[in-house]
């Protein structure tokens, strides 16, 4: 038993440091890649129920290092936002989805806007409209073509500084969207201050809907309430039919998921839509 405790004693501090090692490595490798501008968007559709078109597509970071190989954004994003370096990376990904739009915008879709995921910190630091203003404008492209994701956490704070920052974002001509509702926090006062347009229902309601009556009593509920505030709903993570008809049915607007699509390359994405405009 001492035995045991000794080897179950080692092998946490060996854990430890090589989990400081990870972290050390990630850190040192994500500085290089920004400096590198090493960073890929990959993009997956999202389509309106009511006429099967594709309306928007979201860009998702995708980042392959050498050393690390491939790093999830699950991983890197929250550790970025912790050390701030969210900031260079998210304005390198605007940059990015503005060069993507033009690729989409030459292939003659001309109406499918583009969502940006866009994190607390980089939302809360003060020159962030001037920032996103001038990467806008430093490509020659406005607003109009974009859709902003937020999550529950960067409304929250029910100020006058959010409230204005949101309101100049919808002036300029962006969409603003709350990304995977129902997760955060239990406030839905922002709800009504904020000039909100879409609401998208996290993945673990539509995970399970099909199985869990709650689940759907919750995923219906959120539609109904959305409406009545004058937002359109988007169903993420959709795989399959059986949750399509559900949501279908309870007037659910737009879905995104693996049904349809995997994020993938602009390439890949035109190609996806030359094929959709055909079926
Ligand atoms: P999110 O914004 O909620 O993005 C949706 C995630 O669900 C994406 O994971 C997407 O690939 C995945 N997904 C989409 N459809 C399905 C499906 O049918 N089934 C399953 N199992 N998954 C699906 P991804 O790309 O790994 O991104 C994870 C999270 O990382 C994002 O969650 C977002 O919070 C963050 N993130 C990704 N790209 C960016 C970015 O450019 N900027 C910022 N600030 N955060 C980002
Ligand atoms: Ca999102
Ligand atoms: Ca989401
Ligand atoms: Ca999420």
């Amino acid at each position: 038993s001492k035995q045991n405790g000794r080897n179950g004693f080692s092998f946490y501090f060996e854990d430890l440091s090589s989990d400081s090692k990870r972290v050390l490595k990630l850190d040192g490798e994500l500085r290089k890649a920004i400096e590198n501008k090493d960073f890929e968007l990959y993009f997956q559709p999202k389509i309106s129920l009511s006429d099967n078109r594709v309306v928007g597509i979201e860009a998702l970071v995708r980042w392959n290092n050498e050393e690390l190989g491939f790093v999830s954004p699950a991983e890197f994003i929250p550790f970025a936002e912790e050390t701030g370096l969210i900031i260079p990376i998210s304005e390198i990904i605007i940059h990015k989805a503005c060069e993507d739009l033009r690729k989409l915008r030459d292939a003659g879709y001309s109406d499918i806007t583009m969502s940006i995921n866009i994190s607390s910190i980089h939302f809360q630091q003060v020159n962030f409209l001037k920032s996103i203003k001038s990467i806008l404008e430093k490509n020659n492209t406005s607003a109009n073509n974009f859709e902003i994701e937020m999550t529950e956490r960067t409304v929250m704070n029910n100020d006058t500084d959010t409230v204005s920052k949101l309101v100049r974002l919808k002036q300029l001509g962006f969409k603003l969207s709350i990304d995977d509702f129902g997760t955060g926090y239990s406030s839905l006062s922002y709800l009504v201050r904020f000039p909100l347009d879409y609401l998208k229902i996290d993945r673990s309601f539509i995970q399970h809907m099909v199985s869990l009556d709650e689940k759907q009593a919750v995923v219906d509920a959120i539609i109904q309430m959305a409406h009545r505030l004058k937002m359109k709903v988007v169903a993420e993570g959709v795989e399959s039919v059986q949750q399509l008809n559900l949501l279908r049915e309870m007037g659910c607007d737009f879905i995104q998921g693996y049904y349809y699509s995997k994020p993938v390359p602009m390439d890949e994405l035109i190609e996806f839509l030359q094929i959709w405009e055909v079926v």
